[in-house]
């Protein structure tokens, strides 16, 4: 059982870096208005078709030194990063999804995914078929400060799908129940992004900062929405204070904070279980 986890979570690991490396290039291929499921890579500097040898995640960018080979320009660090993010995205989630769905710690390395029951694999399909979007709505609001519609609707149709099967096939809640369930589980998040929304006018967050929290709420309950909205803020906080040292950005600066909603969500979907002696006063 052991080896046969191990081989799992290598090929998991590895499938991940692939999707990292297809985020990559269609976040850039939308954003350049090209096909962006169909078209071929091809550098960004000199615009070379890349050739197989130049697409393995990873690999191809260590053999390379960081150079494109056509142009020997430098190639932006932001591929490998996504490569290997999106690599350790996949495996933690393998490592953890069991205990996720148990609500209580389960040796990964005796029992994974691929020994679990036909609707806990369906769901963590679902999942990694979302990571794979949230990962390109983070590269595309970080790099260009917007959420593209096509990705926001995507994700809200996989997490629907998810919260479905989670809900009705693996908790066994029923449907009333899951109306029950979701209704408060959106209302922290995508709720209070509304009213601020409707409020400021959209000069405080954007619309699309407000369709992405709908879209991560089907993930989530409402306590740990709740966690979601307090992780974020957070992070979002972190990250602006190494920037207003350098004077990169002023107080009045926009920030993306789709990232850090994704992180957040990504974080307390998967161990938000851990925290519930937390809400035992609540
Ligand atoms: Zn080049």
């Amino acid at each position: 059982m052991l080896v046969e986890n191990i081989i799992f979570y290598l090929f998991i690991f590895i499938l991940g870096t692939v999707m990292g490396s297809f985020v990559g290039a269609m976040t850039w291929r939308m954003h350049e208005g090209k096909d962006w499921v169909n078209g071929r890579s091809e550098c960004e500097r000199c615009h070379h078709k890349l050739g197989a040898i130049d697409l393995i995640p990873i690999v191809s960018y260590l053999l390379l030194k960081g150079k494109c080979r056509y142009c020997g320009k430098k190639i932006s660090a932001t591929a490998l990063r996504l490569e290997t993010g999106t690599g350790l995205a996949f495996l933690v989630s393998a490592l953890l999804f069991p205990s996720m769905v148990a609500e209580k710690w389960v040796s990964p390395l005796t029992s994974s995914v691929l020994t679990a029951k036909p609707w806990t694999i369906a769901v963590f399909l679902v999942w990694l078929f979302a990571l794979v979007i949230m990962m390109a709505l983070y590269t595309y609001d970080k790099r260009w400060h917007i959420l593209p519609d096509g990705l926001v609707w995507t994700l809200l149709g996989a997490s629907v799908v998810y919260s479905l099967i989670y809900c009705l096939e693996i908790k066994s809640i029923g449907r009333t129940g899951w109306v029950g369930q979701i209704v408060p589980a959106l209302a922290p998040l995508f709720g209070i992004y509304l009213i601020v929304f409707v409020l400021s006018q959209g000069k405080w967050i954007g619309f699309g900062d407000v369709k992405l929290c709908l879209a991560l709420g089907f993930f989530l309950t409402w306590r740990q929405g709740l966690l979601v909205l307090f992780l974020a803020n957070l992070l979002g906080s972190l990250s602006a204070v190494p920037k207003l040292r350098k004077h990169q950005v002023k107080m009045n600066t926009q920030i993306a904070f789709g990232p850090c909603l994704i992180l957040a969500t990504y974080i307390v979907a998967l161990i938000g279980w851990t925290l519930r002696g937390l809400f035992v006063l609540v």
